[in-house]
C-alpha cells in the first residue's frame, strides 16, 4: 500500500491544535461537556496546555536531527 504525508503546522500544545476535539453527551440544551480527545488516535487529553508524550505529530527537523541528517 502506498503512503501519504499530511503537512500541518506543528503545535506546541494541544490547545488550538487542528486535531484537539471536545466530546459531549446529550443534545441541545442537555448537551454536557465530557472530555477532550485527540482525533488522530482517540486518546483522552488530560492537559491541553502542553503536548502529550504520545502525540503522533513529528516535526521534519526533529526527525532529521534524530537520524543524523544534514542541517
Ligand atoms: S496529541 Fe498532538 S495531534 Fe493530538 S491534539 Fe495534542 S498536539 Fe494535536
Amino acid at each position: 500500500m502506498s503512503k501519504s504525508v499530511f503537512i500541518v503546522d506543528t503545535p506546541n500544545q494541544c490547545a488550538g491544535c487542528l486535531f484537539c476535539e471536545n466530546e459531549y453527551t446529550g443534545e441541545g440544551m442537555n448537551r454536557e461537556y465530557v472530555t477532550l480527545y485527540c482525533r488522530l488516535n482517540g486518546y483522552e487529553i488530560k492537559n491541553i496546555e502542553s503536548k502529550t508524550d504520545w502525540c503522533l505529530l513529528r516535526s521534519f527537523h526533529e526527525k532529521k536531527r534524530k537520524q543524523g541528517g544534514r542541517k
